[in-house]
């Protein structure tokens, strides 16, 4: 399989007002592909002017599909899901090669999500129902739940079109319009959504896509007056500059951010399941999850037989090619990223650490790094601290349930945790302790998408998911009737 053999990914375009469109400017960029370096396509190069024209096609679509009933729209949503599904293996193939992550995982996590994420915010709105407060015999209160207009959408490359469309569905089924702005190292799969919006008959403007980098296409489109609301997922410090312009302009803002996960694995647990879901929880996608493990902290009484197992299982993954079926790590997302990967196993050297495996890049065209396990660290260490979000994960001892507690909660950060144990009321009590919006016990990223998600402190501010996504994209309105 080669870049030859799949047009769509050099053909990457603006989607504004239903056209799909160059940038005003006439400006490019080079799309690189990170199993090879090699330059597969160019990406619109967007400014102010093509956040304007979008921003405008979505406010002129909002009026009438805002008015538009939940069932039609639940119609169009789910159409959108049929096509998503019909087009999955083209999908899967052009996300391997855009992103480097292996074509299984995008076949089995990211394209199956971006189905569920229409089909359940298509179904959804179907179930909405709203609060009423009677004010004794005096009054009547009732809540009206009433979109927000035109909302701006910032994803991340990680999972590009899984976190799009985890925007976009519940977004639209709202009733808002909507302006995507994927990350400019991941464009493809968005344009490819468009035509997919377009063949299902979504009214033009309903959804639009800017591509374009974050400084200037990201940034006009969270400062546009027009714009009522952003939800952005992307990295902490990105965040902050985004909460910085959109908050004197009053928009609704949701962040999903960064995460230094925590794994915390007890002497009781089951350790055949703990190193084989741990494998995944630290390699999948390159590491490049938010949610993954990268902390992984051992009672004392099983570090060293966890160590061992651990490091076996990590020594048996397939590094290579993302488009081959058999390859379990692919590769990292740009030259840049690599860099900063294996500047933080330079540092974890530096800070004392031993690597028990993996630790250089490999020695191939594009940006290939092996998995690294890295043991000897103490929770003060910067590798302990800073998000590395590549396949690096550190394995540190601790002596009992308050110190595993303490380690977890270490960092800035509180995305996700996962929790091995088989005593069910240590689980309670840990789960209770640490400080994150995501806790797993026994097992990682099992996903209901009707469950509050995000972050705390750095990971975020506000949650998406179910209800709360739906709430995040309307305005509650009260109306009080005097009885
Ligand atoms: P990033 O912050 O560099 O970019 C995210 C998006 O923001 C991109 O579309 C980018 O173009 C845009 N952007 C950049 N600067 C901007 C600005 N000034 N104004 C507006 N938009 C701007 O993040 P990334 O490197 O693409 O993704 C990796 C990060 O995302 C990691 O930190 C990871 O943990 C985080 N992430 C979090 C979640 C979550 O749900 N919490 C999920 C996935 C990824």
């Amino acid at each position: 399989m080669t870049v030859a053999s799949m047009p769509e990914v050099a053909r990457v375009a603006n989607f504004i007002g239903g056209e799909l469109v160059d940038a005003a400017g006439g400006e490019h960029f080079d799309n690189i592909c990170p199993s090879t370096g090699e330059v597969m396509g160019e990406v619109p190069d967007s400014d102010e002017r093509d956040v304007d024209a979008a921003v405008a096609a979505a406010k002129r679509a909002f009026p009438s599909w805002s008015r538009t009933p939940a069932a039609e729209r639940s119609t169009l949503l789910l159409k959108i899901a049929d096509l998503i599904e019909r087009d999955r293996e083209q999908l899967a193939r052009v996300e391997s090669l855009d992103s480097g992550k292996p074509v299984s995982l995008a076949r089995k996590l990211d394209i199956p999500r971006a189905v569920a994420n229409f089909r359940f915010f298509a179904t959804a709105i179907l179930h909405e129902s709203t609060e009423a407060h009677a004010t004794d015999t005096t009054a009547l209160n009732y809540t009206l739940r009433q979109p927000l207009g035109a909302v701006g959408l910032i994803s991340p490359w990680n999972l590009p079109l899984y976190l799009l469309s985890w925007k976009i569905a519940p977004a639209i089924a709202a009733g808002n319009t909507c302006i995507a702005k994927p990350s400019e190292l991941t464009p493809v799969t968005a344009t490819m959504l468009a035509r997919i919006v377009t063949e299902a008959g979504l009214p033009p403007g309903v959804v639009n896509v800017v591509q374009g980098f974050g400084a200037k296409a990201g940034r006009a489109l969270t400062c546009h007056p027009d714009v009522s609301a952003i939800s952005f997922t992307g990295g902490t410090v990105t965040g902050a500059a985004v909460a910085a312009n959109a908050a004197p302009r009053f928009k609704k803002l949701s962040l999903e951010l960064g995460g230094k996960n925590p794994n915390v694995i007890f002497a009781d647990a089951d350790l055949d399941d703990a190193v084989a879901t741990s494998i995944r929880s630290s390699f999948w996608n390159q590491g490049e999850i938010c949610l993954c493990g990268s902390r992984i902290f051992v009672e004392r009484s099983i570090h060293d037989r966890f160590v061992d197992r651990f490091v076996a299982a990590t020594k048996k993954l397939r590094v290579g090619d993302p488009l081959d079926d058999a390859t379990d790590v692919g590769a990292l997302i740009s030259e840049a990223h690599l860099a900063k990967v294996s500047g933080y196993v330079d540092l974890a050297s530096r800070e004392g650490g031993h690597i028990a495996t993996g630790g250089r890049r490999l020695d191939r065209p594009g940006f290939f790094h092996e998995p690294t396990v890295i043991t000897g660290l103490t929770c003060d260490c910067r590798v302990l601290n800073e998000e590395i979000f590549g396949p690096v994960v550190t394995i540190t001892p601790f002596e009992n349930e308050r110190e595993a507690i303490a380690f977890a909660n270490s960092t800035n950060y509180g995305l996700s945790a996962s929790v091995w144990t088989r005593d069910l009321q240590r689980a309670h009590r840990v789960a209770s302790a640490i400080d994150c919006g995501t806790i797993w016990i026994n097992t990682w990223l099992l996903r209901d998408l009707r469950v509050p998600f995000g972050g705390m402190r750095e990971s975020g501010v506000g949650r998406e998911g179910g209800w709360e996504s739906l709430r995040f994209f309307t305005e509650a309105k009260n109306v009080c009737v005097k009885l």
